[in-house]
C-alpha cells in the first residue's frame, strides 16, 4: 500500500463513518476510527470542502469555554439521475448519496426510434432537476436503462428486439442529455439496487419478471458482464424441449412461461388486478399461477445449482411474491440435491417499486464513493 493508497483510505473511512453515524464531533472520529486528530481534521476540512459535510460550533453554554466543532453528514450532496426506458413509458428518479429517491416523474410514452424521443428525454431530465430544484453542480450523472443486450465496452445495444434499439448507442440516447451519461441493461440496474441496498449479500442471482424475463449475476458487489455482450440471460434458458415458442426466435425458453403478460395479460394488462383475484381464490388464476411457479422453480434450482448463492427475485413480479414464497420454497426443496433449504437462499426483492431507475442511477453513486473521493485526492495532493 503506498502513501495514496493509507491517504485515500483514510478520506474513505473518515467519510463513511459519517455516512453512518450521520453527526459527529472531530474528537469522537479519532477515537473511534483510532486515527490522529490532525489526519481526522485535514480529512474532514476536505469533505467539508467538497461540500460532503457541513460543520458547526457546538456551545456547551459555558462562557469562554473551547466549543468543539461537530460535522453533519449530507446524503444529498451529490444526486444521480437515472431513467428506466420501456416501449410503454419513461420513469425518471433522483436518487442521493443514500440510494433515497428525492424526486420520481412517470410519463407515458411510446418509444420511437426517433430523434423527436431523444430531444425529450432531455427534456424529462430537465424537467425533473427543475421539479426537485436541484443544483446542476451536483449532479454526477444520468444513466439510461434500457431492454436488450447492451456491449457495456462499446457502449450500445447489440440485440434489441424487445423495443427496437438495436445498434443504438449511449450517445443516441443521451444526444440531449448536458452530464455524464451511461447506458445500462434494464435486469442489471434492478438487480444491482437489490444487491446495493443488501450490504451482506455479494454474491447473488438477480431474477427480473417483467414483460420479458431476463437475469443478471452479482459477483463480489459487481455485475458480471461476461465477455462484455450478456451474461445471466435467464428469459432465454431451455426449460421445455420443443415448448412454448419464445421472441428469440427458439422455443422452450424460460421467458413465455413466466414473463408478467403470462399473468397480466389474463386481467386487461393489470397485473394487481390478476394478484387481487388470485388472493380472492379465483381457480383459472390459480391454475396459471401454480403453472407459473413449477416453470419458476425449474429455473431457480438451475441457478441454484450453477452460482450457489443467493436468488432474488424482483421485476414486476417480484413485489408480489412474498405471499408466495412458500410455495416455491416448497417446490424448491423437493428439487434440491443436497437437502438445501430453500427458504435460506431465494428472496423476494426489496425494492417495491422504481428498482429499474434507481438501480440505473445507482452506477453513479458507486462511482463516486468508491472512485471520485479517491481522485479528488489525487488532485488535492498535487
Ligand atoms: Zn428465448
Amino acid at each position: 500500500m503506498n502513501i495514496f493508497d493509507v491517504k485515500h483510505n483514510n478520506r474513505k473511512t473518515i467519510y463513511f463513518y459519517m455516512r453512518e453515524h450521520g453527526r459527529a464531533t472531530r474528537q469522537k472520529i479519532s477515537f473511534d476510527l483510532r486515527l490522529s486528530i490532525p489526519t481526522v481534521t485535514q480529512n474532514l476540512e476536505y469533505l467539508t470542502e467538497q461540500g460532503l459535510l457541513t460543520s458547526e460550533i457546538i456551545s456547551d453554554g459555558r462562557p469562554g469555554g473551547r466549543n468543539p466543532l461537530a460535522y453533519t453528514y449530507i446524503s444529498d450532496a451529490r444526486v444521480a439521475i437515472g431513467i428506466d426506458i420501456t416501449k410503454h413509458h419513461v420513469k425518471t428518479v433522483v436518487v442521493d448519496l443514500d440510494g433515497n429517491i428525492i424526486k420520481y416523474v412517470y410519463r407515458r410514452r411510446i418509444y420511437e426510434r426517433k430523434d423527436a424521443y431523444f430531444r425529450q428525454l432531455g427534456a424529462d431530465v430537465e424537467e425533473i432537476i427543475g421539479h426537485a430544484n436541484l443544483d446542476r453542480n451536483k449532479v454526477l450523472g444520468v444513466s439510461i436503462a434500457v431492454p436488450g443486450i447492451v456491449d457495456h465496452k462499446r457502449g450500445y445495444v447489440v440485440d434489441g428486439r424487445v423495443i427496437n434499439n438495436t445498434g443504438l448507442t449511449c450517445n443516441d440516447f443521451a444526444k440531449y442529455i448536458p452530464f455524464p451519461a451511461k447506458l445500462i441493461h434494464d435486469s442489471d440496474a434492478s438487480g444491482f439496487s437489490e444487491v446495493w441496498k443488501n450490504p451482506d449479500m455479494h454474491n447473488a442471482f438477480y431474477i427480473s419478471l417483467c414483460n420479458t424475463v431476463g437475469g443478471s449475476v452479482f459477483i463480489n458487489d459487481n455485475v458480471y458482464l461476461g465477455d462484455g455482450l450478456f451474461s445471466g440471460e435467464l428469459g432465454h434458458l431451455r426449460i421445455h424441449q420443443n415448448g412454448k415458442q419464445c421472441y428469440c426466435g427458439q422455443k422452450g425458453c424460460l421467458d413465455p412461461y413466466c414473463n408478467a403478460e403470462v399473468l397480466s395479460n389474463l386481467t386487461g394488462g393489470e397485473l394487481h388486478q390478476f394478484f387481487e383475484k388470485l388472493q380472492q381464490g379465483d381457480s383459472e388464476l390459480k391454475k396459471i399461477w401454480t403453472h407459473y411457479l413449477d416453470n419458476l422453480a425449474i429455473a431457480i434450482s438451475d441457478i441454484r445449482m450453477l452460482f450457489g448463492c443467493p436468488i432474488i427475485i424482483g421485476g414486476y413480479v417480484g413485489p408480489y411474491m412474498k405471499d408466495y414464497m412458500d410455495e416455491l420454497w416448497l417446490r424448491l426443496d423437493e428439487m434440491s440435491p443436497f437437502g438445501e433449504r430453500a427458504s435460506h437462499f431465494v428472496f423476494p426483492c426489496v425494492n417495491k417499486s422504481e428498482s429499474v431507475a434507481t438501480g440505473a442511477a445507482l452506477y453513479f453513486v458507486e462511482d463516486f464513493l468508491n472512485h471520485s473521493l479517491a481522485l479528488a485526492e489525487k488532485n488535492h495532493s498535487r
